[in-house]
């Protein structure tokens, strides 16, 4: 049995920089990929469907190329094989590169199959078994697909299966009203597309506030999304070359045909053939790894990071799970994933750039607050730029100064965001940012101004 002295297992945002760290300290390393190196955000996750928005924003400011003076002679076309092409470049050379790196990693060893528990502190992987004294799991999570009647008959998409589309299907039904869901209906709205967005609950994207979720449909359906809220798919069904969904809502039962539909109903973990049992590792009923503040699960000597413990669901937090882990076993620096402030974005256009408490959760905590909110509109940068949709909110502790969050829907709020996040870091008082000169002109250059107008948050 091949000994080493840590088995990780899975190479999304955590394993391959842990892996680096662990032989760098000299310790030998056998490294588990089942599929594609680099996981969901470098193959079917962040970096293909930011590549994708890339050229739909492309299509879109061509389209609007006479706002700026700006004449393309006849209609602006999309060739959906070249956007895709594109895209698979990109892929291509942050997929190979991480290949490449871990396979020429003195101390690693790459093992390309399926790992799977077979006792506490062994993992098989294509017929041999492996042993070490540390392991980490770092196995991410795919497209959850619904127990919806019918579904299993039809031949739905979901994030994974849509980098594969290098046509333009003329109507693209979307379930799910959520991150991932609304950032693929502007971009194909953009190509050209029909799209509808069924959403079950009352309106889009319900962890955001109220009125960050009306904002975004009203941008949206002014592209000309369908956006379909409060809605109940309750089956759907082949019709020749179209896929039907029958719909209930408040107004009865209603059905939409659609050419080609997308399942983006939420993520779950591949947790479930690990032989977690094996190893008695424990899970909570969605099938999440549990772990403690540094990431480690029940059973001593063996990690969970990134999407499958839970604790986070993004690229950033599976990285800062790898921070952690190093940090405590390497480090001698105690570093935990309560230390961590909330902080993602949206990418849709204008994105929105999120960090700590929405105005829901602040005002939930019953915490004494300040808030200000400015429009995209009164931003010189945004009107200079022509891009003027959305709005930013800021929310202060009354009583430390400290920011509370912050929800930037607007032009670079996803860039923006970080003004706020480095002093909510620094645990320092909103003062510090307040009086800070910034550059003209910036959509940051604003932030300053909207704090000199902070108000009681009635
Ligand atoms: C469409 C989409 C867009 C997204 N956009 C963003 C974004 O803009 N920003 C952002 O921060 N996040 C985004 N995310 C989320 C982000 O992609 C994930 O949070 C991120 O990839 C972290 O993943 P991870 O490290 O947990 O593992 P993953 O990247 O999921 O990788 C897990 C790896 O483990 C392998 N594996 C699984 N089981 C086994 C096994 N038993 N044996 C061997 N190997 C195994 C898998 O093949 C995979 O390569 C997006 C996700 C999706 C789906």
């Amino acid at each position: 049995m091949p000994n080493f002295d840590a088995i990780i297992i899975g190479t999304g945002q955590s394993g391959p920089a842990l892996a680096r760290r662990l032989v760098a300290a000299g310790r030998r390393v056998a490294v588990i990929e089942r599929k594609l190196f680099g996981g969901t955000c470098v193959n079917v996750g962040c970096t293909p469907t930011k590549t994708l928005i890339a050229s739909a924003y492309a299509a879109h400011i061509a389209r609007r190329a006479a706002d700026y003076g700006v004449r393309i002679e006849g209609p602006v076309r999309v060739d959906m094989k070249a956007v895709k092409t594109r895209k698979d470049g990109v892929v291509a050379v942050f997929r190979d590169d991480l290949e490449r790196s871990l396979k020429t990693l003195q101390g690693c060893t790459v093992y390309q199959g399926h790992g799977r528990f077979t006792g506490e502190k062994k993992v098989a992987v294509n017929g041999s078994e492996l042993a070490a004294d540390q392991i980490f799991i770092n196995v991410g999570a795919r497209a959850a697909v619904p127990p919806i009647p019918g579904l299993d008959q039809i031949p739905y998409l979901t994030n994974s299966s849509m980098m594969d589309v290098d046509f333009l299907p003329s109507h693209l039904v979307i379930l799910g009203g959520s991150y991932i869901g609304l950032e693929f209906a502007q971009a194909y709205r953009r190509f050209g597309s029909e799209v509808t967005v069924i959403e079950l609950g009352p309106r889009l994207i319900s962890r955001e506030d109220a009125d960050i979720s009306q904002t975004i449909a009203g941008f949206l359906k002014e592209e000309g999304i369908d956006v379909r809220v409060d809605s109940k798919v309750i089956s759907v069904e082949k019709q020749g070359d179209s896929v039907a969904v029958n719909i209930e809502s408040t107004a009865g039962i209603s059905q939409i045909a659609g050419t080609h539909m997308l399942v983006a109903t939420g993520r779950r973990p591949n947790t479930d053939d690990l032989g977690l049992d094996r190893a008695g590792i424990a899970t909570d009923r969605r099938g999440y790894i549990q772990v403690d503040d540094q990431l480690r699960t029940n059973v001593s000597g063996i990690w969970a990071m990134g999407d499958c413990n839970g604790r986070g669901a993004f690229t950033h937090t599976s990285w800062n799970d790898f921070e952690i882990v190093a940090a405590n076993l390497l480090d001698n620096d105690p570093r935990r994933v309560s230390d961590r402030i909330t902080a993602y974005a949206l990418y849709t256009d204008p994105p929105l750039g999120r960090a700590g408490m929405t105005e829901a959760e602040v005002r939930k905590a019953d915490k004494p607050a300040l808030i200000s909110t400015m429009a995209m509109t009164d931003i010189m940068r945004a009107y200079e730029r022509g891009e003027t949709k959305g709005f930013m909110k800021i929310l202060v502790d009354r009583d430390s100064k400290r920011i509370l969050g912050a929800s930037f829907l607007g032009l670079e709020g996803d860039e923006v965001i970080h003004c706020v996040l480095g002093i909510m870091y620094a645990k320092a008082p909103y003062t510090v940012i307040q009086r800070a000169m910034h550059i003209h002109p910036t959509v940051s250059e604003f932030i300053p101004t909207m704090l000199d107008q902070l108000k009681p948050l009635q």
